[in-house]
């Protein structure tokens, strides 16, 4: 049996099996060249031979094969192998070590069924059978048949992996792509303090909504005086208190409406409204949502927010950048009127603009122009009604647009440099005119800017100096909102002032929002009660309170407290009785112009006004006066 089979795989080949390869090579191609299949010439293959006397032994080969790395094509089994394991036993195993070889179950015709054998050493396309007695030429077939397509399993499975294995590191970095341009996406559409949508998302999404149908509302909140936060307190707890503020909004905003930081302490809202009211009433939610005292690194701060809104209806303007334009308008008027309230935009705002241009080109124009001037109206004593210093009130009549008020123009001056020009003319103007007067100060307003300004208090300094005037009679008004902003710098800069002489007002007291404890740290001369205050006390109790408080107040810090507004003979009664050191009004006399106001710092004495409870006021000062 064994000798058959060495002669069936003799390397001098027969001209059947030379015939048999060529068939072979046509069946499965014949283009393995530098493989593991041993193989001769091109026209024969050659077959390295194991033979084994038992099933055990030739499970043994295999074994010993497989570890060296040099497995077998085919391995033909008989099925009788007495003693030991037989043919389906040692198939069975041989199965189990290698899972690619070929097995040939050689078999007379009763031993087992071949579905038995297949069973237990399959799969059916690897395991096949030969009738004994067989023929060499049938065997060698087989041989050469079955080596061949082993060999190209062997490559196909190598192929198959290697593919298996690119498609696996294809998709690694398909993920990763894909994980990478997300991050970018997001990156790109985030802000990375807040993690809010940025600017860009805003504006596509306000664009999105601006293609359709649908009314929305456009809004834009600016937190106020966060400057101040970051000055007083450092970056960090201004960015802390950034993200506070974004999550509450994010949480209030209504629902399917959007939240994004467009940039430093500014948010814009997006969200869907029946009307303008609606809106307004949902941006007033938001405020007060993010109206709160913030805990920031231990540090107390209320923060409070100024919103603008616009409602854009299904026709006709919707433009997203004549959106956004409209929202800003309506924010910058939001803060303008006194912060911490909703503005929805309105025609007039884009009107109201191009006034203050106008007004502000005017304006610098009035200085050189001549159309400035110093009014001055008397602030008298309480007890004999002597007047002890007049205030300062600029007037600016415009060939252009008539007689403006300062409390038009101010703040437009306030928003731009203008100011302090402007300031520096009232300065100089109002010392020049104390000089015309025997021992009366002049009371002279500085707005927030003016004060703030870099070496204030130098500067005001060298303009006394160079006008020659004694720092006393000088009074600088200054109201809360321009100390309270940035308290320890301001009662640095208030003690250097008095250090030096002059005299300090808090004007318009009890309109801001400090607290009347508070003040003591400043260093004050007055206050100036607020004639809102005074206005209301003979028709609302709470004003008279007010009243009553701050006078009592004032006076527990040693502080002069002077009633501006005074306009009313019952007025001066009640509060002489209250016991307001000074008067101011125009129950007295309206500002007046220099010639007049010197006359009256001569007098000493108010015509008709030297005894208290007279008539009503004689001067009146003349173009350009208002009140
Ligand atoms: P203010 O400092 O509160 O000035 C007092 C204002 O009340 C003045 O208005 C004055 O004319 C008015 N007034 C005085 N007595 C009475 C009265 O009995 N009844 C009523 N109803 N009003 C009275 P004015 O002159 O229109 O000034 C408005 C504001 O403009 C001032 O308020 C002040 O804040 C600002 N201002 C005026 N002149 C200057 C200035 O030279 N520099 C700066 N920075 N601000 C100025
Ligand atoms: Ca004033
Ligand atoms: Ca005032």
């Amino acid at each position: 049996m064994h000798e058959s089979y060495r002669q069936s795989f003799a390397p001098k080949q027969s001209g059947d099996g030379a015939a048999l390869t060529a068939m072979a090579a046509e069946l499965f191609g014949d283009d393995d060249e530098g493989d593991s299949t041993p193989s001769a010439d091109d026209s024969a293959m050659a077959f390295e031979l194991t033979h084994a006397m038992q099933g055990l032994d030739g499970v043994a080969a295999l074994e010993t094969a497989l570890a060296e790395g040099k497995p077998y094509a085919v391995a033909f089994i008989d099925v009788r192998m007495p003693p030991g394991i037989d043919g389906k036993e040692t198939a069975t195993r041989i199965r189990k070590l290698d899972p690619n070889i070929n097995i040939v179950i050689v078999t007379g015709y009763s031993d087992f069924s071949p579905i038995e054998i297949s069973k237990a050493a399959g799969p059916t396309d690897k395991i096949f059978y030969i009738a004994k007695p067989f023929e060499v030429a049938e065997v060698v077939q087989t041989a050469t048949a079955l080596a061949g397509r082993w060999q190209l399993d062997i490559e196909l499975a190598a192929a198959r992996q290697q593919l298996a294995d690119q498609v696996v590191m294809l998709e690694q970095k398909g993920a990763e792509l894909a994980a990478n341009e997300s991050h970018a996406v997001h990156i790109a559409n985030h802000d990375s303090l807040t993690e809010a949508p940025n600017r860009l998302a805003f504006l596509r999404a306000l664009t999105e909504r601006s293609r359709g149908k649908e009314r929305f509302a456009t809004a834009m909140l600016d937190l106020d005086r966060f400057k101040l936060v970051n000055d007083t307190l450092g970056h960090l707890a201004g960015d802390e208190m950034i993200r506070s503020v974004y999550q509450l909004l994010a949480a209030s905003v209504p629902e399917g409406g959007l939240v994004a930081r467009l940039g430093g302490d500014e948010f814009g809202i997006l969200f869907d409204t029946p009307g303008e009211e609606a809106a307004v009433m949902a941006c007033e939610l938001m405020l007060r949502a993010c109206s709160v005292t913030l805990k920031v690194f231990g540090h107390s701060i209320q923060a409070s927010a100024s919103m603008g809104v616009v409602v854009t209806e299904a026709e006709p303007v919707r433009d997203p950048v004549d959106v956004m334009r409209r929202a800003d308008l309506a924010l910058n008027e939001s803060k303008r009127a006194g912060r911490g309230v909703v503005r929805p935009f309105d025609e007039s705002m884009d009107e109201s603009i191009r006034f203050r241009r106008q007004i502000e080109s005017g304006l610098s124009k009035a200085i050189a122009g001549g159309e400035l001037k110093l009014v001055y109206q008397p602030i008298v004593s309480r007890e004999g009604l002597e007047v002890i210093g007049f205030e300062a009130l600029l007037r600016w009549n415009s060939p252009e647009y008539g007689p403006i008020s300062p409390g038009m123009f101010i703040p437009i001056a306030e928003e731009s440099n203008l100011i302090h020009e402007l300031g520096d003319w009232v300065i100089d103007q109002s010392l020049q005119e104390v000089k015309n007067w025997p021992d009366q100060y002049v009371s002279v307003n500085f707005s927030p800017r003016q004060f703030r300004r870099q070496n204030f208090v130098a500067r005001v300094m060298e303009r006394v100096q160079h006008a020659g005037v004694s720092p006393a009679r000088f009074q600088i008004e200054i109201t809360e909102t321009a100390i309270f902003d940035d308290a320890d710098r301001a009662a640095d800069t208030l003690y250097k002032l008095r250090q030096m002489g002059f005299r300090i007002a808090l004007d318009d007291f009890g309109t801001g929002y400090s607290s009347l404890y508070n003040i003591r740290k400043f260093a004050l001369d007055c206050l100036k009660i607020d004639r809102s205050f005074i206005d209301g006390m003979g028709r609302e109790r709470e004003s008279a309170a007010i009243v009553h408080s701050i006078i009592h107040l004032g006076r527990a810090l040693g502080l002069g407290v002077i009633a501006e507004g005074v306009e009313t003979d019952a007025q001066v009664q009640a509060l002489r009785l209250a016991g307001a050191s000074h008067l101011q009004g125009y129950f007295f006399s309206r500002p007046i112009d220099a010639i007049d106001a010197r006359r009256m710092a001569e007098d000493r004495f108010i015509e008709g006004k030297d005894d208290p409870g007279d008539g009503p006021a004689l001067y009146q000062a003349g173009n350009g006066t208002h009140g």
